[in-house]
């Protein structure tokens, strides 16, 4: 029943009954129940239907409040949400991930407590924690696996840590998952099937299929930044030939100052010199989007997609990149697999990954075994 509510909408009982398919008798008592907790709130509606106002029911969503963080390698942006998941604050930091969890995961308590204290709340107001990260989760325990990238980080249970420092239900994910939620949920008409690209200083993919995020059986799944081809540049990663290699933008930044292009170093720097037209970033991000474009084809091979977006900072230099992944995608896909198929940038910039984090919180802090619980313990 709170899944109906939960976008804001306004129903009636009758409304709740019709859509949920539960009897009058049930839908009466579990309201109650979920009334009693806090957790829905009743108004009179403003349409007339003829006599008397009907009364409305809504998810209160100041019942609680979740927290949400996308951290990167340079920086983290860090949001506080309502219930239903909007945001009402939020805060961008500075950081470097190979300072170690100790210096970085304490930069982010610190900001959440300050979020928390803007609006005069602590943490036993929150329901609800996503963070997602830039290295691979292992998705049964939110601890990072090997991230190729981060220092100090193999095996680190970024999970346990926000559970000590916040007290609430926490979810760890990958930062391409994170951003493949957030766009996933803003999409109108909605998509079913999404695959998100993104494309910074390195390479990552989020999948959701039939509107869930694919993780497969650890957390691996859609990690498409690190397939070798035999023969290709070398990665930082130590294998030969992976898309990141070609198209991450550490890749990309190191050519440009190979060239001559010696100030380059972020991938802003490299959105800034194809914005100017650069005669050398032009043609290497249109390969980079030629490659990436490649394994994504291999993607669509595999779970066919409706809509692939292209997000991260370097998505910003639109075409090129854009022109060279639509081109290998529409080559080398099967017809039935394009049909239909659209390639754009992410919606919501750089935001989706905050976003996608504050949904991660409000599914955990509404999830219905966790409702339960708590509607039992407040009767
Ligand atoms: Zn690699």
């Amino acid at each position: 029943m709170l899944e109906l509510l939960r976008d804001g909408s306004l129903l009636t009982r009758a409304q709740i009954v019709k859509r949920s398919g539960l009897s009058r008798v049930t839908v009466t008592n579990r309201l109650n129940a979920l009334a009693n907790a806090g957790y829905v709130i009743s108004q009179p509606s403003t349409a007339r239907t003829g006599g008397r106002p009907a009364e409305v029911l809504a998810l209160n969503a100041h019942r609680g409040w979740l927290l949400g963080a996308d951290v990167g390698s340079s920086h983290a942006r860090l949001g506080l949400a309502d219930l239903a998941g909007r945001l009402v604050d939020h805060t961008d930091l500075d950081l470097n991930v190979d300072d170690g969890p100790g210096t970085v995961l304490s930069l982010i308590d610190d900001a959440f407590s300050h979020l928390l204290s803007r609006r005069n709340l602590d943490t036993r107001a929150v329901l609800g924690v996503g963070i997602g990260m830039p290295g691979p989760v292992e998705y049964s325990t939110g601890r990072l696996v090997s991230p190729p990238t981060m220092n100090g980080w193999d095996g680190v249970d970024v999970h346990a840590h926000f559970t000590r420092s916040i007290g609430a239900p926490v979810q760890v994910d990958k930062d391409a998952n994170i951003i493949a939620l957030g766009v996933q949920r803003v999409l109108d008409p909605p998509v079913q099937d999404v695959l998100v690209v993104k494309v910074g200083m390195g390479i990552g993919c989020g999948i959701i299929s039939r509107g869930s995020i694919l993780r497969g059986a650890h957390g691996a799944a859609g990690d498409l930044g690190h397939i070798p081809r035999p023969g290709g540049d070398l990665c930082r990663c130590g294998q030969h030939g992976c898309a990141e290699a070609t198209a991450g933008g550490w890749a990309i930044a190191a050519r440009l100052r190979e060239g001559g292009h010696h100030q380059v170093r972020t991938s802003a720097d490299i959105v800034r010199l194809a914005a100017l037209r650069d005669p050398q970033a032009l043609p290497l991000l249109r390969a980079a989007g030629q490659r990436i474009g490649e394994v994504v084809a291999e993607a669509i091979g595999v779970v066919n997609p409706a809509l692939v977006v292209v997000a991260g900072d370097l998505a910003r230099a639109e075409e090129p990149l854009m022109a060279g992944v639509r081109e290998r995608v529409y080559q080398r896909s099967h017809p039935l697999a394009t049909r239909d198929l659209q390639i754009i940038t992410s919606p919501l910039g750089a935001d989706a990954g905050l976003h996608g984090a504050t949904y991660l919180a409000a599914d955990l802090a509404l999830d219905p075994r966790r409702i339960d619980s708590a509607v039992s313990t407040s009767v």
